[in-house]
């Protein structure tokens, strides 16, 4: 009996040195010292032995049972003073390590930018799609194929059987006017952001894919006086409400008459510089009123409705807003270029 005594004494201890955690030393306690454990076990076989041996073997038993007991407490002593230490070795008052966080990327600022202050404008936002139909991206504009305003706009064709030359990846986001107009009556107060692209040799100024904000309103009674008004507006809430804005004569097939949008430039003041190109000012945007032919072709009566179009090029903006030399920098996925601006 006392043989078996020490062996289990034996035994725990080895397994107690193992108990490195507070679940493990409930194992342990478990296991060897709580009323159903094995030292009760063998404590329950006193009663057997010889009336000459019980003294001694009950002693021995006494004795285990408490050189586990202090053990465990020792143990137990030891779990917790460790626990301890690791949670007063945190600092809780440090703040904590940041993740790496994405910006957002220039371009996509200056078109929420816009977007937004249209939106104060009254305009809401339309979206649509970056492959288009030729009828949509040209003729319906009023554009048909041999109209030379066509090769300014150097198009990718998509190569799809049956449909020859008659869908491609649209080269403005005017398509949208057509789309949004045959959708619905007047009026009208809508801004379209996204992608175009143009089949053309890439230089600091131009690439293959962009993005432009198309603008468009029809109503009952819309002058020249409304898309000056919107317009002024808008280009003093992007570039300063000191900001002189002139409008002049251009052309767009799809408006008549057509205007060019420029700003005196905010970088010399107006008495010429590189920004401006020694002229003092700045072009930001074409516009116009809706052409009679586009009206007409998608329902509306020109005698009873009119509007007015704008488009204009975030990419453009961006560079005059942040002073950046060349478009090819905002695609070319350089982490240097593109931190500045988050
Ligand atoms: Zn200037």
């Amino acid at each position: 009996m006392i043989d078996r005594v020490c062996d289990l004494e034996r035994e725990a201890l080895e397994a107690l040195g193992e108990a490195g955690d507070e679940r493990s030393l409930e194992e342990w306690r478990l296991r060897y010292l709580a009323r159903s454990g094995r030292l009760s076990m063998l404590l329950r076989g006193l009663g057997d032995l010889p009336d000459a041996d019980r003294p001694a073997a009950g002693k021995e038993a006494n004795r285990v049972k408490l050189a586990l007991e202090s053990a465990h407490a020792a143990v137990s002593r030891r779990i917790e003073t460790a626990r301890l230490e690791v949670a007063t070795s945190i600092d809780v008052t440090l703040p904590g390590r940041r993740g790496p966080r994405g910006g957002l990327h220039p371009v996509t600022r200056i078109v929420r930018e816009i977007v937004a202050v249209f939106g104060q404008l009254g305009f809401r936002v339309s979206e649509g799609p970056e492959v288009e139909f030729d009828s949509y991206n040209f003729e319906r504009l009023n554009i048909p194929p041999d109209h030379p305003a066509r090769d300014m706009h150097d198009t990718y064709w998509l190569d799809i059987p049956g449909r020859s030359g008659q869908i491609l990846l649209r080269t403005h986001t005017s398509p949208n006017q057509i789309r949004i107009m045959e959708r619905q009556r007047p009026p009208i107060r809508v801004v379209v952001p996204g992608k175009v692209y143009r089949y053309e040799a890439v230089d600091a100024t131009h690439e293959t894919m962009f993005f432009q904000v198309e603008g468009l309103a029809v109503d009952r009674g819309i002058t020249m006086a409304d898309l000056k008004g919107t317009l002024a507006t808008f280009a003093r809430a992007m570039f300063g409400s000191e900001r002189r804005v002139m409008f002049y004569s251009a052309y767009f097939p799809f408006v008549e008459p057509g205007v060019e949008v420029a700003i005196d430039c905010f970088s010399c003041g107006g008495s010429g510089c590189r920004t401006c190109k020694g002229t003092g000012w700045i072009e930001i945007m074409g516009a116009g009123m809706v052409h009679p032919h586009v009206l007409r072709g998608v329902g509306y009566d020109p005698d009873e409705y009119t509007g007015f179009a704008f488009g204009l090029g975030p990419e453009r903006v961006a560079m005059l807003r942040y002073g950046i030399p060349d478009i090819r920098l905002f695609y070319s996925n350089d982490l240097r270029f593109l931190r500045q601006f988050h």
